[in-house]
């Protein structure tokens, strides 16, 4: 035999109650023997609760929740029931509700609400929901019957979370089911007292109730079904890359839970672990799935740790003094005076030096805590020996489980790694002597980040993820998402890196999905989104889903949002781009980035600032890294500029040559912006800074190619008509350099601190005189390369080439994460 469990998210509506019932039609198709336990309906419980305070309150609008609650009850039996017994079951439902009504009167005149009348309230979720879902299955022609749990689980009057009387409860269960063979549908979350009054096994606890059953019955197996496949290594609402595990122990199920894996009330693991009964989690929406298996057993799978949970808020109490080294008795003290006034003790850590103790506590029992143990320890204090118990708030837990931790080395090493690289601040640490819990505390606004962040380290340490937020969709942000969308997983030097891409925005629109967006259907997700773009909209998500590894790469070539590069960097965001507004910025903005990054742990690269994918930037960062010294740089570093000079060699209009250039797309749509040299004195300038010269863009030189007045024209086309006036002078200069036989071009230049832009006549042995097309060039003469210079050549401008660069960089970053 079987016992069963559906908790309320397998029952949140009619719908889903009759696929239930199709689950259980199978089981006895099969001939598998069970009973079986039901919550309350979905957030049923929740809405009881907050109608009993409200009536608590004399809140009058009581009565409107309560009506909510009839007609969740009123909806089923109408949609499951058959005619034939319609009546009874809804005369049944209706004896409840009036019941349940008059209590609520009772609680409104008295103006009392204590934990005893709760529970009886509470227990009317369960009595309703087994009720209906009885009668359903009777419909159905399944032998059902209705069993109220008060009747043979015993507790205490601890109410609200009352204990078990184990050895009452499991002879009455066994007696009981030796009389009862039709298929049992059982209140779960339910027992009575001596007095027989109505008490509740705490939240969640449908869950113990099946086990109290499975344990009591010596079923074979006890299955809880929910909305997930099982237990997941961290909750899947924080860590969308969490995945189900085949299999833990008793103990890592428990631990687990109580660390805040709702997936299971923590007390279930116990009755079944001792009469060795093995628990299994099983999703209602995906029956196929084999779900975990809870057993004694570790099966051994790939990870020593199971799962990463947390308990999002904690208040931390801390207890420190001199009077308390070596002091016996003190840690007992503290847990008696608490027990006493029932304060549930989360955690607790010592310093090894016994100066300090700290303990984490729910935050509504955070004060209360601080006061009894200032009142326990009042001699202490007087006579300052122990300092006022100091309280810290907005903190969380994160939790990691495992039992094969302890065989394995470095786990809290990689946590403290991960933690700290993504600049969260760790409060404090437990380690259970067991070494089955690596417990941290952190500022609760760090939670997502940490729990994804310790996600990723611990159970993706051989593929690295990287999300990305992609800003800009034009002709280069559209290449590097085409070529996302043509393989998005890389093999780097250390391991696999996945990109996954998480959002997109652009100037109008943008779109995110947690889970991922198929990088193959961007242009449908952003052309569909109805979200208007809003950047620091935008931000705000990225920050908020705190993925690790999470890079911007931002294709604009405008300000919006280079002006939150500090805010993404210090967050620990990295940024990728071949936007040069950035590093050309004036130099004291340029230091604060690295300052950000530095403090974020993050990461800002742009290789792709100078010669597109070409190795310019890098190269001359190995050259100054490994004590190169650099004496002069020489470049043509625009592709336009080099198609619009090597042109000239053929033709003796510029006029022209600029308007072709536009025809063919390798100019700024006004080519203005090439022809003003601002665009190659930015990159003169970045390689410079490179070197750690500190220079602003106004000390770059440029020798103008344009007259003022063809630079003031109206319009575009008004330009390229003043243009012309200077295809004499530009043809006269040609002239002149053929006669020495030399060409012209136009070359970027750093000397001795000095940066300039000039129109230069080469001749043939030039390394830039053989230049083709639109390609770069760049030369660095160093030290070591001081007789003939390093030469970089090659296509240095184009969408498709930059966004290789742009992936370039984004694997630099995957390759440098460990
Ligand atoms: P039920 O109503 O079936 O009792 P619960 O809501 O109590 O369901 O528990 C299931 C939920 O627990 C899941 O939907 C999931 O969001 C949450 N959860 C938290 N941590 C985990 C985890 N580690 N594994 C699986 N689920 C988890
Ligand atoms: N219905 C109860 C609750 O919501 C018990 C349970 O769902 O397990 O806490
Ligand atoms: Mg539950």
């Amino acid at each position: 035999m079987k016992v069963l469990k559906f908790g309320g998210s397998s029952v949140g509506n009619p719908e889903r109650i009759a696929s239930v019932i199709s689950i259980l039609e199978n089981y006895i198709t099969h001939k598998i023997e069970f009973a079986v336990v039901f919550s309350a309906f979905q957030s049923v419980t929740d809405k009881l609760i907050s109608t009993a305070n409200k009536a608590f309150k004399r809140d009058e609008t009581y009565l409107h929740d309560l009506n909510q609650i009839k007609l969740i009850h009123h909806e089923a039996v109408q949609k499951l029931i058959s005619k034939s017994i319609t009546d009874s079951t809804a005369f049944k439902v209706a004896d409840l509700l009036r019941e349940l009504e008059e209590v609520l009167h009772g609680v409104f005149l008295v103006k009392e609400l204590t934990p005893r009348s709760l529970d009886f309230i509470m227990s009317f979720g369960e009595r309703l929901s087994c009720t209906i879902i009885a009668d359903a299955m009777k419909s159905r022609n399944i032998d059902a019957e209705y069993l109220d749990a008060r009747k043979l689980v015993k507790t205490d009057d601890n109410f609200g979370s009352a204990k078990v009387k184990f050895e009452k409860t499991n002879l009455n269960i066994v007696e009981y089911f030796s009389e009862h063979k039709n298929i049992q549908v059982i209140t779960g979350f339910m027992g009575s007292t001596e007095a027989k009054e109505t008490a509740t096994l705490g939240r969640g606890g449908s869950d113990y109730t099946a086990s109290i059953f499975g344990a009591a019955l010596n079923s074979e197996e006890i299955e809880i079904w929910t909305d997930v496949d099982g237990i997941l290594t961290a909750d899947p609402r924080k860590v969308p890359s969490a995945f189900s595990l085949e299999s833990v122990t008793y103990l890592e199920a428990m631990e687990l839970s109580h660390f805040g894996a709702k997936v299971i009330y923590p007390p279930t693991m116990r009755p079944a672990q001792l009469r060795k009964i093995p628990i299994r989690i099983k999703n209602t929406f995906n029956p196929q799935h084999d779900g975990t298996l809870i057993s004694g057993k570790d099966t051994g799978g790939e990870f020593s740790v199971k799962g990463i949970t947390s308990i999002d808020d904690i208040s931390l109490l801390q207890i420190s003094g001199s009077g308390m080294v070596g002091v016996v008795g003190i840690a007992s003290r503290i847990f008696s005076a608490l027990a006493d006034e029932k304060i549930n003790i989360i955690m607790i850590t010592q310093a090894s030096s016994e100066h300090t103790v700290c303990l984490a506590v729910a935050p509504q029992s955070g004060e209360r805590a601080k006061s009894v143990i200032e009142e326990e320890f009042k001699w202490e204090i007087r006579d300052g020996m122990i300092d006022e118990v100091v309280i810290e708030k907005n903190l969380s837990i994160i939790a990691i489980v495992g039992e094969d931790m302890r065989h394995t080395p470095g786990i809290s090493g990689k946590v403290f790694k991960a933690l700290g690289n993504n600049g969260v601040n760790i409060i404090a640490i437990a380690q259970g002597s067991s070494e089955l819990n690596i417990s941290v505390v952190i500022n609760k606004n760090t939670l997502t980040k940490a729990m994804n962040v310790l996600h990723d380290s611990l159970f993706f340490d051989k593929q690295k993820n990287i999300n990305l937020f992609v800003v800009g969709t034009g002709l280069v942000g559209g290449a590097f998402l085409d070529l996302i969308a043509s393989e998005n997983t890389y093999s780097t030097d250390i391991s696999k890196a996945k990109l996954n891409l998480i959002g997109i925005a652009n100037i109008d629109k943008m779109v995110w999905d947690r889970k991922g967006l198929d990088p193959k259907k961007w242009r449908n997700f952003i052309d569909n989104s109805t979200d208007k773009s809003d950047i620091k909209k935008f931000i705000n998500v990225i920050k908020e889903f705190g993925f690790s590894n999470s890079v911007v790469v931002d294709c604009t070539a405008s300000k919006i949002v280079v002006e939150n590069y500090n805010d993404l960097l210090s967050w620990g965001i990295s940024v990728v781009t071949p936007n040069k507004i950035a590093n050309s910025q004036n130099y004291d903005e340029y230091k604060h980035l690295r300052t950000s990054a530095k403090k974020g742990k993050s990461q800002f690269r742009y290789s792709t600032n100078v010669g597109a994918a070409l190795p310019i930037i890098g190269s001359l960062r190995e050259l100054v890294r490994n004590g190169d010294e650099i004496i002069k740089i020489e470049g043509v570093l625009s592709g336009t500029l080099s198609y619009i000079f090597n042109s000239l060699k053929e033709s003796s209009k510029f006029s022209e040559i600029v308007k072709d250039a536009k025809s063919k797309g390798f100019t700024e749509p006004d080519p203005r912006d090439d022809l003003n040299g601002l665009d190659m004195a930015r990159k003169i300038l970045i390689l410079m800074r490179e070197i750690g010269i500190k220079i602003n863009l106004e000390d770059v030189k440029i020798e103008k190619l344009i007259s003022t007045e063809a630079e003031n024209a109206s319009s575009t086309d008004e330009f390229l008509k003043l243009l012309a006036d200077d295809d004499a002078k530009f043809n006269k200069m040609k002239e002149e350099a053929l006669a020495e036989g030399k060409t012209l071009c136009y070359i970027a230049k750093y000397e001795k601190g000095e940066a300039s832009l000039s129109i230069q006549k080469i001749d043939k042995s030039h390394p830039f005189s053989n230049l083709h097309g639109s390609d770069n060039i760049v030369t660095f003469t160093t030290k070591r390369y001081s007789v003939r210079p390093l030469t970089i050549q090659g296509p240095g401008a184009g969408a498709e080439i930059t966004a290789s660069g742009i992936l370039s960089d984004i694997l630099r970053i995957a390759n440098s994460i460990n």
